[in-house]
């Protein structure tokens, strides 16, 4: 299936890649630039991994190590404010934490399979997700109705990883 990605097509493709890399949300994105936050996400997921592995053909290895560093870093940023919002019980900074580091560990995960020249990375199958649930959901205990929405949230991500993986195949 042909799809146009409205943010490559964007004048401020530059600028997005940049922004991406360096922790905005999808959801920024869409605010700030005439791309919706899907075409955000899709561009992320299908088009920055392969950006990164022509820098690696041009021997431009530190570039790409440095931004799954970046993106590491950034995850692990993610998931301690939002242990502390959550100890101060303010579920909506958690839950924006939340969306910055699910963003960041596709993007490690694609990151990863596409330096590992894999043609296909399953999310839901690497071990930071396995630790990210397990994290967010025992981070939550406290919390029985935000908990039950994120495990909900949780469980449609898995369900579109699939459907994603599947498409892949076609
Ligand atoms: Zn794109």
């Amino acid at each position: 299936m042909t799809r146009v990605c409205t943010v490559c097509s964007s004048p401020e493709v530059d600028t997005i890649n940049q922004q991406l890399l360096s922790g905005a949300t999808y959801t920024m994105i869409a605010n700030t630039h005439r791309v919706s936050w899907q075409a955000a996400r899709y561009h992320v997921l299908n088009h920055i991994p392969p950006l990164l592995a022509q820098a690696k053909q041009a021997e431009d290895v530190a570039k790409a190590s440095d931004l799954l560093t970046t993106a590491t870093m950034r995850d692990e940023k993610a998931l301690s404010l939002m242990a502390s919002a959550e100890a101060t019980g303010d579920i909506k900074t958690a839950g924006a934490m939340l969306r910055v580091s699910l963003v960041s560990l596709e993007l490690l995960a694609r990151l990863r399979g596409e330096l590992n020249q894999q043609t296909t990375v399953n999310l839901i199958l690497a071990p930071e997700w396995v630790s990210f649930r397990t994290t967010l959901l025992s981070a939550l205990l406290a919390y029985p109705e935000a908990r039950a929405a994120a495990a909900q949230a949780l469980l449609a991500a898995e369900g579109e990883q699939e459907g994603q993986d599947h498409a892949a195949l076609d």
